[in-house]
This record gives C-alpha cells, structure tokens and sequence, in this order.
C-alpha cells in the first residue's frame, strides 16, 4: 500500500507543515475559497475529455486523466501561475506509471485561467531518482512527531491553513 499520494508530493513542494498537517488529518480545505473554485474548474473544464480518457489507478495512485493512445497524463490546474509544484505532482505519475511498465509517458499541465500549458517529461534515471529522494524526504517529515515551522512566506495568505498557523499572533 502507498502511503504517500499525488498530494503530498504537491504539498512537498510547497510548505511542509501543510503536507504534515494534510496528512494528520488536521483538514481546512472545504473552507477554501481557492480550493473549491479549483475543484470545480477540475470538473467542469475538459469534460468531454472525461468521456474520451481513463481515470487510472495504480499502487492507490489516481490519476484522473491518463490518455492510454498518446502516452500522456492531463492535469488541469485553475491557478493564475505555473509552479514547480504542479510539474512535480505529474511527473510523480509518470513515476508511477514507468514503476509499473508504462515507458515513454509525458505529462500535460493545462490552466485554463492562463491559457497555458505545459510539458512534462520523464526520464526514468534522473527524474526517477529524484522522486524517490523526494519519497524519502516525504516520509522523514511526516514520521515527525512536531509539526514543522511555519514559513512566514505570501504564500501563507492564500493557504486555508493560514488562520490555523497564525491565529497565535498579533
Ligand atoms: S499558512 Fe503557511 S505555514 Fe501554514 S500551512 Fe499554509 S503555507 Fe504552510
């Protein structure tokens, strides 16, 4: 069974103590405003590309949108910015793909709100090698006892934890 999901990968690479606290349970998201306007971009842009694609799961790992055809994972982002975060997110299921045989996959960030995307690719070596070290970075962090500090970053300001993280200051 896989612990660790497409999430915490994404949250990995923005603030640990979210990840830490996502995975504990300790949950904010349903009064995010940002959050659920994501949601409801995820589901209600690219529907007829539902119809057409598989939602695949492998090791517990969904993947909403894999295109068996052209070897490629959709990922929708409603952000106003492109970020690591996101590419780290799909290149994490084009890890778990290559684990179970599917070689060759890309990935395709689309954000509607931007108008943009982007490609991402996959090599089995190098990328490979750098979400395990990620995996074990993941589970180092989350096997911690204390929650890890906040960041004190503008990121904060749009985070649903942000009151949970600082309602304690002025
Ligand atoms: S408010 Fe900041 S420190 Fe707290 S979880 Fe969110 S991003 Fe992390």
């Amino acid at each position: 069974m896989n612990l660790i999901n497409a999430t915490l990968v994404n949250l990995y690479h923005i603030c640990h103590r979210e990840m830490w606290l996502h995975h504990h349970g300790i949950r904010m998201e349903h009064t995010s405003e940002v959050v659920y306007e994501g949601k409801l971009i995820g589901e209600t842009t690219y529907n007829e590309r539902a119809v057409s694609n598989r939602q695949v799961e492998l090791d517990g790992v969904k993947i909403d949108y894999y295109d068996p055809k052209t070897k490629t994972v959709h990922e929708t982002k409603k952000s106003d910015k492109m970020e690591g975060a996101h590419v780290a997110q799909v290149k994490y299921y084009l890890y778990i793909l290559n684990r179970n045989g599917i070689n060759g996959a890309q990935g395709l960030i689309e954000y509607p709100r931007l108008r943009e995307r982007t490609r991402v690719e996959f090599d089995p070596e190098n990328d490979g090698a750098e979400v395990e070290s990620w995996l074990a970075d993941i589970g180092r962090i989350l096997g911690q006892e204390q929650c890890p500090p906040v960041l004190n970053k503008p990121v904060c300001k749009r985070c649903s934890y942000y009151d949970f993280c600082y309602s304690g200051e002025e």
